[in-house]
């Protein structure tokens, strides 16, 4: 059998990545996970998590990311900070190339997780750290007393509005259409807080400002009409968009780029399996990123032990 340098890779961070390396060491594999920054994925810019069952009174995202790394290490779980830069997996040892060199497994398991979708209007990326953001955790407090924009109609943006309502004065949260996609709980939630007012129909076309931002332009898609809006920051949080381009061509992903398995966790090659946010899935929460690890772990088990 070819040598190789590790049982299983696991690549990502986050709460998948890090729950299949606790399955990973508890099977006695020889593991190692890969995180290019800091383990947490986008938990990390999450400020309150109240449905991850085991927190009755809910749990901040850096908190429980803490707890996940300090339970993995505990185990005995290596963790190290390496880029994955692409995969070679036309053979049976798959060829891990990362900006530390080429590692060799017999397994991988892809927890690459997802990053924000821009809004890709005029001024989004001058403005970007200078009045645009997508983290109300890391920048809401810079808006004590101020009026913020939030763009978007999912969980994030309503959960995220409602927290921005502790520190700013107004939030004027903008939805290209008339009804909500988030959960009803923040639904009503968001509609029982006088400090949020709702924009329907409408989206952003323009990001104004000097230093900073100073003024967004919103378009109602029904009327057409266009109105300026005089705000100190916006946030956009118009959903999600896989970290999946290091994997272009090396295993099937959907139309917009997210790895396709099956219930097994496996992807279209053999050996590789995917799990959290950056798969295919109708519902992307901690809780589903977990057991989606939990399975893949366990796949990767079966198959290292089968081709052993
Ligand atoms: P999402 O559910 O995909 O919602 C994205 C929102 O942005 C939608 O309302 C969409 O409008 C809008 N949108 C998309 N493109 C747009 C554009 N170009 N311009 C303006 N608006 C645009 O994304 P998300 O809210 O980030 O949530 C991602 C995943 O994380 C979901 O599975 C969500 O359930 C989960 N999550 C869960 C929680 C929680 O359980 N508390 C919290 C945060 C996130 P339409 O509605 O018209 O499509």
């Amino acid at each position: 059998m070819e040598k190789v340098d590790y049982d299983l890779v696991i690549i990502g961070g986050g709460p998948a990545g890090l729950t299949a390396g606790i399955y990973a060491v508890r099977a006695k594999l020889n593991v190692v996970l890969f995180e290019k920054l800091v383990p947490g994925g986008q938990i990390i810019i999450t400020d309150w998590i109240e449905n991850y069952p085991g927190f009755p009174d809910g749990i901040s995202g850096t908190d429980l990311v803490d707890k996940m790394v300090q339970q993995a290490k505990r185990l005995g779980l290596k963790i190290e900070s390496n880029e994955v830069i692409s995969l070679d997996l036309s053979q049976q040892v798959k060829k891990i190339s990362t900006d530390n060199g080429e590692i060799r497994s017999h397994a991988v398991i892809i927890a690459c997780g997802a990053h924000p979708r821009k809004l890709d209007v005029p001024g989004e990326d001058l403005f970007y750290g200078r009045g645009i953001s997508s983290c109300a955790t890391c920048d809401g407090p810079f808006y004590r007393n101020k009026t913020v924009a939030a763009v978007g109609g999912g969980d994030t943006a309503v959960q995220e509005s409602i927290f921005l309502t502790k520190f700013a004065a107004k939030v004027y949260l903008i939805h290209r259409r008339d009804s909500l996609r988030a959960t009803k709980i923040l639904q009503e939630r968001a509609f029982s807080n006088d400090k949020i007012e709702f924009i329907w129909d409408s989206v952003v076309t323009g990001l104004h400002g000097s230093n900073g931002l100073e003024k967004i332009v919103v378009q109602n898609l029904k009327t057409k009409e266009t109105k300026e809006l005089t705000v100190d920051g916006c946030f956009v949080w118009v959903g999600i968009l896989p970290n999946t381009d290091f994997i272009k061509n090396a295993v099937e992903l959907d139309k917009h780029g997210f790895i396709i398995t099956n219930f097994k966790m496996e992807t279209s090659v053999p050996g590789v399996f995917a799990a959290g946010d950056g798969r295919k899935t109708p519902l992307r929460q901690v809780s589903t990123a977990v057991g989606d690890a939990a399975i893949a772990a366990f796949s990767a088990e079966q198959y290292i032990e089968s081709i052993k």
